[in-house]
């Protein structure tokens, strides 16, 4: 493997859903794929029954944060159905014609994937319900007058649509979508069996501890256990060094700024910008989106989900509120008569909170 060519998926999410080296550490089969086993033990019944139908498998919508494998799981599903698979994202289908483009090109039973599907326009919606629904599409074709409507059949497909937002998924859309499935953040435990298996695959000397040292501070992401992975490979590389373990790990993910529960520099400041700008909330995300320069898709989608699992936030009707427990992280002590402040009404910006 090539060291140089992975430093450059650290942050860009497409490269890395597409570059060859990434490609190799994704899980191909389902019985590869690491925890989720709720999920995937219902998922394997429909794709079963599919198979002994004979038919295509009813749309599939996933939901969760960034990273957490759902691209990986439209892939493993097309793969144990033994179908084509092709793949896009809300924003690329700008036109209806682009849509339609990509569904008259399948086969019989072929995967649709599409990733950020709550980004998909409102005239390309309209034309993917009967699409989804009788495996028709609707398209009109000229202009004023001449213009006319055409019915064109398509082969029963499976469209899976995946997204960070289930709030931001159209009703009308959401119930098309025969098998919901929601993601959750894995456990230590399960991180680290995917950081070994791709350690093994990095060709890389891992010891137990290590992964586990590596596991809890990726965040319940398998995405950050790699990214994580792979920098400590270089700095073990570059150091010298032939096993890679716990103490190893640990002075490597300290310089990258990654603390022992997997926060970083970012979570640390937003979690201080709260506590010191704004007497621990409640505080809108917008606020908290401009004090940080940041777009507040990022806030809630990358930075709040963490802090929120980890019991250092909350996300109530008037804003943000640090926890107690966010106070102690950063070693702020919890203000005298926090509770009376949490209670009254008007204390903060009382802001949105889809
Ligand atoms: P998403 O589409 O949800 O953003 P991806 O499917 O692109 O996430 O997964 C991100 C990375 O994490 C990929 O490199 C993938 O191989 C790895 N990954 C995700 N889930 C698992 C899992 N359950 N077991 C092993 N690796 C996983």
């Amino acid at each position: 493997m090539n060291p140089v060519a992975q430093s450059e998926r650290l942050v860009a999410r497409e490269v890395a859903a597409t570059d060859a080296p990434d490609h190799a550490l994704r899980p191909q089969r389902l019985e590869d794929f690491v925890g989720q086993e709720a999920l995937r033990g219902n998922l394997r019944v429909f794709i079963e029954a599919a198979k002994g139908r004979g038919q295509a498998l009813d749309h599939v919508l996933l939901f969760g944060p960034p990273g957490l494998g759902k691209t990986t799981l439209a892939q493993i599903i097309a793969k144990e159905l033994g179908v084509g698979f092709r793949g896009t994202s809300g924003p690329v289908i700008a036109r209806a014609g682009d849509l339609a483009a990509l569904l008259t090109n399948l086969q019989p039973h072929d995967v649709l994937f599409i990733d950020e599907i709550h980004r998909l326009s409102p005239q390309v919606e309209e034309i993917l319900y009967p699409a989804m629904e009788d495996f028709q599409l609707d398209l009109m074709i000229g202009e004023g007058p001449a213009a006319r409507s055409v019915r064109i059949d398509l082969p029963p497909f499976t469209l899976i649509g995946a997204t960070t937002r289930s709030g931001l998924i159209t009703r009308p859309l959401r119930e098309r979508f025969g098998i919901p499935l929601r993601l959750q953040f894995y456990e230590a435990s399960e991180l680290q069996a995917i950081i070994a298996r791709a350690a093994a695959k990095l060709e890389m000397i891992l010891t137990e501890d290590g992964a586990a040292e590596v596991a809890r501070r990726a965040r319940g992401t398998p995405r950050i256990a790699g990214r994580l992975l792979r920098r400590v490979r270089d700095f073990a590389t570059v150091a010298g060094c032939k096993a890679v373990d716990a103490r190893s790990a640990d002075e490597a993910l300290g310089r990258l700024e990654v603390d022992r529960l997997g926060f970083d520099a970012m979570d640390r400041k937003y979690l201080l910008l709260i506590a010191e700008h704004y007497a621990g909330g409640p505080v809108g995300v917008e606020t908290l989106a401009a004090a940080l320069a940041e777009q507040r898709d990022v806030i809630e989608e990358v930075i709040e989900p963490y802090l929120i699992q980890q019991g250092l936030l909350q996300r109530t009707p008037r804003g943000r509120m640090l926890t107690d427990g966010g106070y102690r992280h950063i070693g702020v002590a919890v203000p005298a008569g926090r509770q009376g402040d949490f209670l009254s009404v008007g204390a903060g910006d009382a802001d949105e909170d889809a």
